[in-house]
């Protein structure tokens, strides 16, 4: 026999008031607003990162051809001054000939002028990508700072209510301790599905747990039982407190 006594069920009352405490908490951490604006913030550093890898590829990009240029500026630059050479060295003497160095000279400072101009110019492409760099750099070093902040206020609150939790399983462990063996195992096989009230006053003919009338044929029956029957309502199942 479940000895469902009416203090024993008081105190069952007790138990699931805990019960729904600890699920409370529980539910709480689930939906720490922290987790949700940390993932936020993620995303935005990663379309960040994104655009700071096309700036990147852009930047070596105008390296490479300012590199390749400045190359050809050196090959020119030989080439005029071995050029010079032969044009002041004195081993070329016919006229033509001279004529035709100092052409190819003209040329050649033509040539380089041009390449110089195109390496002012990838200069000047990448000063916008630099200082546009600069900002994205720290819009992400901001987004780190935030997340940091929002990580710690997360295990904080993660901290309080899990404390929160374990000094209500203390107290429902403490509780349970005059709750005959029987009776909390019921309670408990109840409460294993989800949402369901364990136990639960019928005022009048009404169960607090469903909220719904019982037959008064039902209720007659209940009321003739002894005091320390176990009586489950029969629209919900949970455990009568009389
Ligand atoms: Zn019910």
């Amino acid at each position: 026999m479940t000895s469902a006594t009416p203090d024993a069920l008081e105190l069952l009352l007790l138990v699931q008031e805990k019960d729904n405490q600890i699920l409370a908490f529980q539910h709480q951490i689930k939906q720490l607003p922290e987790r949700n604006q940390i993932e936020l913030r993620r995303g935005e550093q990663e379309e960040l990162q994104q655009r700071i890898n096309s700036n990147q590829s852009e930047l070596h990009e105008n390296e490479r051809t300012q590199k390749r240029l400045e190359d050809e500026v050196a090959i020119l630059e030989d080439r005029i001054s071995g050029q010079q050479n032969k044009l002041y060295g004195g081993e070329v003497k016919a006229i033509k000939e001279l004529q035709a160095l100092e052409a190819d000279i003209e040329g050649l400072k033509e040539r380089q002028t041009l390449v110089e101009d195109q390496i002012i110019e990838v200069m000047e492409l990448n000063e916008p990508v630099i200082e546009q760099m600069q900002a994205l750099d720290n819009a992400h070093t901001g987004i780190e700072t935030d997340i940091a902040t929002l990580q710690e206020s997360l295990s904080q609150a993660e901290q309080t209510l899990d404390d929160l939790i374990r000094s209500s399983k203390i107290e429902r462990q403490n509780l349970t301790e005059d709750v005959p063996n029987q009776l909390l195992e019921s309670y408990e096989t109840i409460r294993k599905q989800p949402g369901r009230v364990g136990i639960a006053p019928l005022a009048g003919m009404t169960c607090r747990g469903c909220h719904l009338d019982l037959p008064a044929v039902e209720v007659d029956r209940i009321k003739k039982l002894p005091n320390d029957s176990l009586v489950n309502c029969e629209e919900c199942g949970c455990i009568l407190v009389r």
